[in-house]
């Protein structure tokens, strides 16, 4: 009789601070550095060192770029060949497209029927050939793996995968970089690909420095699952963090446990709370980001997290990709 524990299982897949190093030697050439900005009237309002990093300012609009050039980058000469294959019509979708075309890779991206046109165009814009199949989000993402055997295509899965958290990882290396004595990390929490990646990258550079999730109250699947003591599945609630939605797989392998083991802090926030987030950032900052970017400010604006006086913390504005109606719309009550 073999005896795996789920520990053994864990450890065997264990991802280190120098796979995290060398994701960011593979996405360099890919991708550009992002700036750290002081933000001075979040720092007084917090009592504290607030720092802003500019994860919005990708060409794919997100910071998702990162894990998505590590994994395709990542893949051996034969699945390159193939081609790359993903079902997210979001960040994920548009930095999977993105670096299949620097790397001169076939993308293919499945999406149902209802998915808007805007959409669809930024897509094949980014030369990624279209599956429109279906009509749900469920459907797509079967049809996905369904030409993953029939055409030999690789799957790029959103978060729970080594290469994408690695790629999300080199976000903290560039943090520690530009701001050594960094205290805390505030960032948005879904799937938990980019705070498993900033998390290992933190605690074992400095235990010290704190990680801190925040997602929205309604659909927050990681939350629930760490309430849960297991991965769970959650009703979807339509919300201004639509990047912030989806569940973590009920066969997670790698960020639910990394979320365990490295987020100190979790917290949920109002739809009012990231509207108030959004429209700080564009009347201090002049920048428009979405929801699901504005989440961290929204929270240390409305007192749901604390940071210690005068330590230097830093939020991750992780994206852009929001309609512009949608963005107005959302500012106008606090504007
Ligand atoms: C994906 C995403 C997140 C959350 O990242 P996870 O790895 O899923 O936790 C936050 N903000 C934006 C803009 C995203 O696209």
């Amino acid at each position: 009789m073999i005896e795996t524990t789920n520990k053994q299982l864990i450890e065997s897949k264990r991802i280190s601070l120098q796979d995290v190093w060398e994701a960011k030697s593979t996405i360099s050439p890919l991708l550009k550095k992002t700036p750290l900005l002081f933000s001075k009237t979040l720092s007084k309002a917090c009592g504290a060192e607030i720092y802003l990093k500019y994860e919005h300012l990708h060409e794919s609009g997100a910071f998702k770029m990162r894990g998505a050039a590590n994994a395709v980058n990542a893949l051996s000469a034969t699945q390159k060949e193939n081609g790359v294959i993903t079902y997210s019509t979001g960040n994920h979708g548009f930095s999977v497209a993105l670096a299949a075309k620097k790397l001169g890779i076939r993308a293919v991206i499945c999406v149902s029927k209802h998915v808007p046109n805007a959409k669809i165009e930024k897509i094949q814009s980014l030369g990624a050939e279209l599956e429109i199949y279906g009509d749900s989000q469920d459907e797509a993402e079967q049809r996905c793996y369904q030409l993953e055997k029939e055409q030999g295509l690789t799957v790029i899965p959103p978060f729970d995968h080594p290469h994408v958290i690695a790629g999300q990882g080199t976000i903290a290396l560039e943090i520690l970089e530009d701001l050594p004595s960094v205290n805390s990390v505030i960032g948005g929490l879904s799937g938990g690909g980019l705070l498993s990646g900033i998390g290992l990258t933190m605690k074992t550079t400095n235990p010290e420095i704190q990680v801190i999730g925040v997602s929205m109250e309604k659909g927050a699947a990681m939350y629930e699952s760490l309430l849960a003591g297991e991965p769970v599945s959650v009703k979807e609630s339509p919300t201004l963090a639509d990047s912030l939605l989806g569940g973590i797989g009920e066969t997670n392998n790698y960020t639910f446990n990394m979320v365990k083991s490295f987020v100190d802090q979790s917290q949920l926030v109002s739809e009012e709370t990231i509207k108030k987030g959004m429209a700080y950032l564009y009347k201090e900052h002049h920048i428009v980001v979405e929801g699901a970017a504005a989440i961290g400010v929204g929270a240390l604006i409305d007192n749901l997290i604390t940071v210690k006086p005068n330590s230097k913390n830093v939020v991750i504005i992780t994206g852009c990709n929001v309609d512009l109606d949608v963005h107005a719309k959302a500012i106008q009550p606090y504007l």
